[in-house]
């Protein structure tokens, strides 16, 4: 399940860098999210990570979005393989320092 950003968003800009897949960037009005490229934060982090920084809590589940644990590391294993085709995830975990979860 993708997150999704409320119009409670104050445009603190502290959650954009925080995103591992690049799923954050500003709209025109407030930050949003791209249901395609974000996966909880999956195979990257136990926690969404901008969930846990954002001030205002204003970064909820979209039920609209509605997948599997197993979809969301199918997405983002496909994301992975669009940053790096050529490498394999063991590789990529190994010089990242992450772990797949
Ligand atoms: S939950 Fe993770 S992947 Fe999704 S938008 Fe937040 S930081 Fe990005
Ligand atoms: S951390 Fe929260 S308040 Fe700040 S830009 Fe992101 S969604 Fe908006």
């Amino acid at each position: 399940m993708a997150l999704y950003i409320t119009d409670e968003c104050i445009n603190c800009d502290v959650c954009e860098p925080e995103c591992p897949n690049q799923a954050i960037a500003p709209g025109e009005s407030i930050y949003i999210i791209d249901p395609g490229k974000c996966t909880e934060c999956v195979g990257h982090f136990e926690q969404p990570q901008c969930q846990q920084v954002c001030p205002v809590d204003c970064i909820p589940l979209d039920p609209s979005y509605s997948e599997t644990r197993d979809q969301l590391m199918n997405k983002y294993r496909a994301l992975a393989r669009s940053v790096n085709p050529a490498g394999s995830l063991e590789n990529d975990y190994e010089k990242s320092g992450l772990r797949p979860i």
